[in-house]
């Protein structure tokens, strides 16, 4: 909640100027000044030509929604100064009918959202200012195209005169058609419109204002630049705004800034426009000036995606001296940033100002070329490389592209702009709530729109990739696309999209929904039909061994920054794998060792789930033991194919620990089919089935209780560990079994396998004559086995976090169950994410702390590390750093995350 005033008495400073004259803020005060805000201060500071303005701070949206939608007593007085210090720098008057001065109001959270906020341009314009405008600028087209784009945008965002679930073209684009028509017969373009038919546009908007709005338009500029004000604000609490920040994870209580500022105006003719550029190629990386403007036309043209702009390097052919201008910003921009940009700029009459700076979205491929490239020109330093590549996206990087063979011989039915790298096919649809609908039937999609708006948020998440018939690069489409890391096709113009009929026809084929379309986001390219993907050249290099892979820019810059990950990192990162395989890919990836292998998973093949259902139905000890003594060899060797594949790298191997009814025959064809193998009455098997049933079996017989009754079973588990050991030592490979009991809650229960593991260890080093290296431990994944970490470390060697069953046990909630009730509790706001995949660092987390302090209390080298899921999530590994663990255990395809996510956890705490 914002105070009114400080303690020291001062008055809260709600608005921040900035400007020619005096700056109050600067680029670091993004939480303060939003994105936006801030961006603009740090312009000024730097001399850029920026039109004055001020900032309305987020602490005054927190006001408002903590006081019903009302303001600070002390902002209007604040706000007027703001005005006034504008008024002083352009020499023009709020509200004048000589001189009028005209401003933008935009919003600006600290994190962009890119079009899901509003914005109102030309505000001030009424009646009488409009007439001075056209008399001062001696443009009346200009003037009236001004007004009648006010009156439409504030109509829209301020006074909800918006398209009716009935009707299908927004209303006010309704009126210009009308009028488009009565007088020309024909559509034309809106530049052809005469001041006349500005006019009457005017008149008729306002009419419609009336009758949808039940109210005048206002025609005092204070009065408007209250209601913007209020609308800006309450658009941060608007539908897509609150589907964007769920997404990106943005918490609702940062809100969002207000910027009012100076108009310059692009639209006053051919040698003014808009634009909107970034310093280097955002999608692939190069080095090369980048964006698209539109001469005679003011910015949300550009982004709107309405009119197909031109590349920003034609300006050159059109206005050669503010083309300059821009590449000097271009490159002043770098050098202060150090980081590439992505702008706004504005032509009036061929001079330039610039209206927004922020870091560029960019797609993990550039990430990762620009971080390479800053790197060699100096610009940044290794460390800052490393921090530069986000993540969460460098998955990206592993995705697939078209298999090239495919590619080559299939025919492009239509071409667009390369919105967003990768390849994707899908069953196309034609619309956010189909396509989502779609997906939840796990049919592949593709989102095909004339153009998306921020309406089709959701539909993007859920569609595979995206395709546009109109939109330059950086249109929502492209923008939206990039940051989600989404396949995007856009302004591929061959596309006749038809909404009604729920076609699109091209290259004289119709396409109705459900069919299948694949798009190539690298090059720009629409392929008719389901195309075939091949890997990503980082995964053909170090999975697939592919020599020409190898070869390329993109796998030698991912092998450069991997390489600095391990010079930068504390932790270092093992897999969860259970085969040979998986455990190859790993350490293809970098992982040092396993960190879990389940070994219920090897149960499953072939014939092995017989021997271990046997086993499970036996009735007897002896008649246990013959059946694990069929599961013995396949144990054991599979257990040597990790070791060999490992070379000397440790395995954690956990002892059987989901519940037993998990691997039973529960219908009865097969507990028939089974009775037959085993030679026993399917009546037999039936009730033995009943006689395990659990209620709770997660809380149930599983984990270390299944050894303790069975000892038997950990005693074969052992046995084949130590066996597969000693046979793959004697190959010359160096083995390093760590043994680790899963679900333990109590000393004891530890101590009772570890008698059994040692003593299966002696005799497998007598009988094979060979000494083995071996460690035994346990995981920490139920509450009460955090709570006495200091009793269970007397007895383990080391401690694995199993953070998804301690956040099940944590919290109290089934992991397998809480789907039906989560997406409820993140939309409600009880979990700010969900627990299962970033840890829940002030509840479960506090296990984990303590767990690590009373273990370490105990044995100061006991080694710690994590193998739930959370292992693989960035933002949780930032936390495993933070309380000390040696290692994160993550799936072979998530290595490289982990890795760059502990690299960067290490690199921000030194800080
Ligand atoms: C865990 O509980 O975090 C864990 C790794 O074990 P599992 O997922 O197999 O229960
Ligand atoms: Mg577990």
């Amino acid at each position: 909640m914002a105070k009114k005033t400080t303690s020291s008495g001062k008055k809260t400073k709600h608005v921040y100027l900035f400007g020619k004259g005096k700056t109050d803020g600067n680029g670091s005060m993004k939480p303060l000044l939003g994105g936006k805000g801030a961006g603009l201060a740090e312009m000024c500071r730097i001399r850029l030509p920026v039109p004055p303005g001020f900032t309305i701070t987020t602490e005054v949206c927190t006001y408002y929604y903590d006081h019903k939608r009302t303001y600070p007593s002390d902002l209007k007085a604040q706000m007027q100064a703001g005005l006034a210090s504008i008024e002083m720098q352009t020499g023009k008057k709020f509200g004048d009918v000589r001189n009028p001065l005209l401003v933008s109001v935009r919003s600006g959270a600290r994190d962009s959202m890119p079009g899901m906020m509003d914005t109102i341009l030309n505000l001030g314009l009424n009646d009488q200012t409009v007439e001075a405008l056209a008399k001062k600028t001696g443009n009346p087209r200009f003037a009236w195209d001004c007004y009648r784009r006010f009156v439409q945008m504030y109509g829209d965002v301020v006074l909800g005169v918006q398209k009716r679930p009935d009707e299908d073209h927004e209303p006010f684009e309704t009126v210009i058609h009308a009028l488009k028509h009565e007088r020309y017969h024909k559509d034309i373009d809106d530049t052809k419109l005469t001041p006349a038919d500005l006019k009457e546009l005017v008149v008729r908007f306002k009419a419609l204002v009336k009758d949808r709005a039940g109210k005048e338009f206002p025609g005092s500029p204070w009065d408007q630049l209250m209601g913007a004000v209020g609308a800006v604000f309450g658009s941060w609490m608007n539908d897509r705004a609150i589907v964007y920040r769920r997404k990106y994870n943005i918490p609702s209580e940062w809100g969002t800034a207000v910027n009012v500022q100076a108009m310059v105006y692009g639209n006053t003719g051919d040698r003014s426009g808009s634009g909107v550029a970034f310093t280097r190629n955002p999608a692939n990386g190069a080095k090369e000036f980048y964006g698209e403007f539109l001469i005679n036309a003011q910015g949300e043209d550009v982004v709107a995606g309405v009119r197909t702009p031109e590349p920003v390097a034609q300006l050159k052919n059109h206005m050669a001296k503010a083309y300059a201008e821009l590449e000097r910003i271009r490159q002043t921009l770098e050098k202060h940033f150090k980081d590439v940009q992505d702008f706004e700029f504005t032509i009036e009459d061929e001079t330039v100002y610039m209206l927004q700076t922020r870091n560029g979205k960019r797609t993990a491929m550039a990430a990762l070329k620009f971080s390479m490239d800053m790197f060699r020109e100096k610009l940044i330093d290794w460390k800052t490389a490393v921090m530069r590549n986000p993540a969460d996206q460098l998955d990206q990087l592993l995705a697939p592209v078209f298999d090239a063979a495919e590619a080559g011989k299939a025919k492009a039915i239509a071409t667009g702009l390369p919105a967003g790298p990768g390849a994707a096919s899908g069953q196309i649809y034609l619309n956010a709530e189909r396509a989502v609908a779609a997906a939840d039937r796990k049919e592949q999609v593709l989102l095909v729109r004339v153009e998306t708006s921020p309406e089709d948020l959701r539909g993007m998440i859920a569609a595979e990739g995206i395709l546009t018939a109109r939109g330059g690069v950086s249109s929502h489409a492209a923008l939206v696309a990039r940051q989600m890391g989404k396949v995007c096709v856009c302004g591929a113009s061959a596309l006749e999209v038809d909404y009604q009929a729920r076609t699109v026809r091209v290259d004289g084929k119709t396409y109705k929904e459900g069919d299948w379309l694949s798009i190539d986001g690298t090059a720009g390219k629409v392929f008719p039909g389901r195309l075939k993907t091949a890997s990503s050249e980082i995964i053909a290099g170090l999975i697939e061994g592919d020599e020409s892979a190898k070869k390329t820019e993109k796998f030698k810059s991912f092998q450069q920054l991997m390489k600095w990950c391990d010079d930068a990192t504390r932790m270092s990162v093992r897999t969860n794998a259970d085969t040979p395989e998986q455990t190859k890919n790993a350490i293809a990836f970098g992982a040092v060792g396993i960190g879990l292998c389940r070994t219920e998973h090897m149960f499953f093949e072939g014939d092995r789930i017989d021997a271990m259902r046997e086993m499970i139905l036996a009735e007897t000890v002896e008649a246990r033991k013959a059946a694990l003594a069929k599961l013995l060899p396949y144990q054991r060797d599979d257990f040597a194919g990790i070791f060999r594949a490992l070379n000397g790298y440790p395995a954690t191997i956990r002892f059987l620990d989901p519940p037993l009814h998990e691997f039973l025959p529960h219908t009865s064809e097969q507990q028939k089919d089974l009775a037959k193998k085993l030679g026993i009455s399917a009546e037999r098997i039936h009730a033995r089935v009943e006689q395990l049933h659990e209620f709770n079996p997660m809380l149930g017989f599983r984990g270390c209780r299944l050894g303790i009754d069975f000892p038997e079973i950990s005693e074969m588990q052992a046995r084949a560990v130590f066996e597969a050991a000693a046979i793959v030592q004697k190959e010359g490979l160096k083995v390093r079994p760590e043994i680790m009991i899963p679900l333990v809650g109590f000393k004891k229960e530890l101590d009772l396998q570890l008698e059994v593991v040692h003593r299966v260890a002696r005799e497998v080093q007598a009988e094979q004559k060979v000494k083995l290296s071996y460690m035994v431990g346990t995981m920490i994944e139920v509450p009460r086995g955090a709570l006495t970490a200091d009793e269970i470390a007397q007895s383990a060697e080391f401690f694995s976090f199993g953070t998804n069953d301690l956040t099940q046990t944590g919290l109290g909630m089934s992991r397998d169950d809480s789907g039906s009730f989560l997406p409820h509790y993140a939309e409600l706001e009880i979990v700010k994410r969900n627990p299962f995949a970033t840890i829940d660092t002030t509840g479960v987390g506090q296990l984990v702390e303590i767990a690590v302090k009373k273990g370490r209390g105990v044995k100061k080298e006991l080694k710690l590390g994590i193998c739930g899921e959370h292992g693989g999530d960035p933002s949780s590994i930032q936390f495993f750093e933070q309380v000390g663990l040696d290692y994160v255990s993550a799936s072979p395809f998530r290595v490289p995350v982990a890795r760059l996510a502990a690299a960067q956890a290490a690199l921000s705490k030194d800080r």
